[in-house]
């Protein structure tokens, strides 16, 4: 039995970057071996087990072979006799193909190290197309590492383009879908994901609501960009580079869908995005499955977007009203990443990416002082319930107005 380490430790360590995991393969063993040296099992569709000490992931090297067409068209074999090239010859990219002896030595068929080198993310071999999970990956890699300067391979466009063009990005599981999409959203640049995505044709098949704002023009004199698409892929890299939390990612992804409805005769101008955005957030994150913290602020980002790049020019009941509609007194940690979610939408403007936007702090402001507002006890005691409530309102209202306004930018 011969264990090598492999996937992404032997990657990162290449690349000079911390792995977070380590990864096995067990090549000549069988699960009855491991068991008996006190691995535990996890897998559930793959033997896959736990060290008994280090906790790693140890799995037994395995062979796919094609059986019909289309998503799981493929039977996994584990036995003895599988070798680590038959192991490795079944991973998705080149760099993730590189095994490594217990001395150091690398064992590379694939050429992960000149791709490394190369910057380029290539699949190892055609069998890549029998998983549309792989797309996603490839997405995933790509943002991840597109600051190390990594691109797509051609080949490997080309190869996932005919996959989506075969249906099997239809077959992508919703579960999977957002898995990945939520861990893209985390890396340096998750606008490289969608781009990916969008190159290949899969955008449309997992994100046409995302995919139907590339073509949608807006008005030249608020965006240089024009393009909607390339906007919300510009406000996404704004995201990360203020290293946003995925909550205000996933906002900042969904705050514009509206935009790829509006009617034609209508461009560049769109009047009724926020209200025309809702059903479409809701459409994408019930198929997906999005977790309802995501939804939430999404939805609200959405709604709320344009009223607060207006702030600093609204009157303090208008101010009142979106604090108020925004529910920012009982939710104020939210309230704050649709705040942030709003900057990274005004500096998702080709050449606006520096433009301060005091609009975020003064709101934070006005919710904070707001939320300050009470009535003395020989008040609240001579107030009826409803009679409370306003008194509250019209002190809140008081505490807006004696603000300090930013000089508007
Ligand atoms: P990370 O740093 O995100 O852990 P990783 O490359 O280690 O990156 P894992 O998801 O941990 O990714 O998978 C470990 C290895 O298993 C990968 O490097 C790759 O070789 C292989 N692998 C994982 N998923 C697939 C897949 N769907 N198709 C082919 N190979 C895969
Ligand atoms: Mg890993």
């Amino acid at each position: 039995m011969q264990v090598y380490l492999v996937g992404g430790a032997v990657r990162d360590r290449l690349l000079g970057r911390e792995a977070k995991e380590r990864d096995w393969v067990v090549v000549g063993g069988t699960a009855e071996e491991l068991r008996a040296a006190g691995y535990r099992p996890v897998g559930r569709d793959f033997p896959v087990f736990l060290h008994p000490q280090t906790n790693e992931e140890y799995a037994l090297a395995r062979r796919e072979r094609k059986t019909g067409p289309g998503y799981r068209g493929f039977v996994t074999e584990f036995s003895p006799d599988i070798t680590l090239e038959e192991d490795l010859l079944r991973r998705d990219l080149t760099i993730n193909a590189i095994a490594q002896t217990e001395d150091g030595t690398l064992i590379d068929p694939h050429g992960g190290q000149a791709d490394i080198a190369a910057r380029v993310l290539r699949h190892v071999s055609p069998a890549f197309s029998e998983d549309p999970v792989r797309i996603l990956r490839l997405a995933r890699f790509a943002a991840r590492f597109a600051p190390l300067g990594f691109t797509v391979h051609p080949d490997t466009l080309a190869l996932a383009r005919q996959m989506v063009a075969a249906g099997e990005a239809n077959a992508l599981v919703p579960e999977r879908v957002w898995q990945e999409t939520e861990r893209a959203l985390g890396e340096q640049r998750p606008d490289v994901f969608f781009q990916v995505l969008r190159d290949c044709g899969a955008l449309a098949v997992v994100f046409p609501e995302v995919d139907r704002l590339f073509g949608v023009p807006q008005p030249p004199q608020w965006h240089p960009e024009v393009d909607t698409g390339v906007h919300v892929l510009l406000c996404l890299q704004r995201a990360a580079e203020l290293e946003a939390p995925v909550t205000v990612r996933f906002a900042v992804l969904a705050h514009d869908l509206g935009k790829g409805v509006t009617p034609q005769a209508d461009w560049p101008r769109h009047i009724m995005h926020e209200s025309r955005g809702l059903p479409l957030i809701d459409a994408l994150c019930s198929r997906l499955k999005v977790p309802g913290a995501h939804r939430e602020l999404a939805r609200l980002t959405c709604q709320q977007h344009t009223n607060v790049h207006r702030a600093l020019q609204l009157r303090p009941e208008t101010v009142l009203k979106l604090l108020e509609e925004s529910d920012a007194f009982r939710r104020a940690e939210r309230f704050s990443e649709m705040l942030l979610a709003c900057q990274c939408d005004a500096q998702g403007r080709t050449g606006l990416e520096e433009k301060p936007y005091p609009q975020r702090g003064f709101l934070e402001k006005a919710r904070a002082a707001a939320a300050t507002a009470q009535l003395s006890s020989d008040v609240l005691s001579a107030l009826s319930g409803t009679a409370v409530a306003a008194a509250i309102r019209s002190r809140r209202l008081e505490l807006i107005r004696a603000l300090e306004k930013p000089s508007v930018a």
